[in-house]
């Protein structure tokens, strides 16, 4: 039986060795020259490939409990493939890397495996069609091919640049198949503050608290970075998706900075603690005990906000005042950056389409669908190759097992 591979990402690779190692022909079309061109940019060319806490909060789909089946299928057979390409990890607080903290090692792995098994790689076409009769003709923007299975593994349309262009949703669609809404995810977050171009650069340790139509929905800690447009930083990535959902439903979204995350939302500690600070401190004015902790364009920021001079004492001003906008610095959000800089999107084929337990189309015999291009994502920390290798894997070892 020959088998072809729409993709050659996390999840079609894998899905071709797992298939060659059981002796299938196995075909993989990519419209780049080369494969895994949006893994060489991972973890900031490091590849975070996998991380060791797989609760299910860590992911996001219209359909989760189906993200649970897949889950429980499959989270136990990552690593032993990672070890059967050779790639030994580096764990850091259960976020696995390569020991070589070089995401190459990874693709490399992954292309010398597949071409030891005589995987066949067709480079630089483009699946532009796929019909099913009895059998499947593919159809490039070069040629056509005759297969008698097909997996699906074109990525989303995060960073097209690196190939996923989102074309896979068309391809899908034509085949019939839901899309649920596509939003860009973590990717940086758009703000409207008028202090946000003096705080340009300023990285801080923060809780972010996602708020709603007034209500607390979210809350991530982490280090942010302030942008000239807004947040960025793996906690504010981690809301981006969420930003997007609730203001395509018009909802208001805001995000509450705590600036002294230790203190967590206690305002009494923080008087106490700034009260000692002053007796402690002899002289200083407000704006020098606040720069023991907080980066100084943040302070300037805070007393520009709320009209206090530089040389104020702690003992002079509203305390109240300043607490509550150390406690939360409240942005309005107008949006996200676009899909050019988003890691993921949120969203894709209706994971109601296929089957969890083989990942194939509950439509069409012999389709299966892989990776991104699916419903599900996840947040920062490894957990978006997570399901691209889980999948892959569902996959490549259901297609052995039916044939
Ligand atoms: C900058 C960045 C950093 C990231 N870092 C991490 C990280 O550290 N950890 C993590 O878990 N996740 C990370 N991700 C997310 C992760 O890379 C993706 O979730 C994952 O690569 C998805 O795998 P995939 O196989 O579904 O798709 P992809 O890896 O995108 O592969 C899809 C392939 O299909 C090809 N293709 C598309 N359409 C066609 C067509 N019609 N014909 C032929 N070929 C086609 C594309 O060219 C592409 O090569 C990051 C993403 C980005 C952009």
């Amino acid at each position: 039986m020959n088998v072809y591979i729409i993709g050659a990402g996390a999840s079609g690779l894998t899905s071709a060795i797992i298939l060659a190692r059981r002796g299938f022909k196995v075909h993989v079309i990519e419209q780049n020259k080369k494969v895994g061109k949006k893994l060489l940019l991972t973890g900031n060319g490091r590849c975070n490939y996998w991380n060791e806490d797989q609760s299910l909060e860590k992911y996001h789909s219209n359909n989760i409990d189906m993200v649970k089946i897949i889950l429980s299928k499959s989270k136990d057979l990552v690593l032993p493939f990672f070890d059967s390409i050779g790639i030994v990890p580096k764990i850091i607080n259960g976020y696995y890397y390569p020991f070589t903290n070089q995401a190459i090692s990874v693709v490399n792995a992954l292309f010398n495996t597949a071409k030891n098994l005589n995987v066949n790689f067709i480079y630089e076409e483009k699946v532009k069609d796929i019909v099913c009769s009895s059998n499947f003709t593919i159809i490039t923007d070069k040629n056509s091919y005759k297969a008698e299975a097909v997996i699906l593994a074109t990525g989303s349309k995060a960073m097209p640049k690196t190939g996923s262009d989102g074309n896979g949703y068309e391809l899908a669609k034509k085949l019939g198949y839901n899309i649920t809404k596509i939003y860009p995810s973590l990717v940086p977050i758009i703000g409207e503050s008028k202090y946000l171009k003096d705080l340009e650069g300023v990285r801080s340790n923060v809780i972010l608290n996602l708020i709603v139509d007034d209500n607390l929905v979210k809350q991530e800690m982490g280090e942010v970075q302030f942008t000239n447009l807004g947040i960025s930083g793996i906690c504010s990535f981690n809301l981006s998706g969420e930003v997007n959902q609730y203001l395509n439903e018009k909802k208001k979204v805001e995000i509450g900075i705590n600036l002294v995350p230790w203190f967590k939302q206690d305002k009494k500690a923080l008087i106490k603690y700034l009260d000692e600070a002053e007796e402690r401190l002899i002289n200083y004015s407000l704006s020098n005990i606040l720069e023991g902790f907080l980066n100084y364009k943040i302070v300037n920021v805070i007393l520009k906000i709320l009209n206090i001079d530089t040389n104020t004492k702690w003992e002079n001003v509203i305390k109240e005042k300043v607490v509550n906008l150390l406690l939360d610095f409240r942005i309005k959000i107008s949006g996200t950056k676009d899909y050019d800089y988003s890691q993921v999107c949120r969203g894709g084929i209706s994971l109601k389409e296929i089957n969890p337990e083989t990942m194939e189309s509950r439509k069409i015999k012999n389709l299966y669908i892989v990776g991104e291009l699916l419903d599900v994502d996840g947040d920062c920390g490894g957990y978006n190759l997570g399901f691209a290798w889980m999948s892959g894997l569902i996959a490549g070892e259901s297609v052995s097992k039916e044939k």
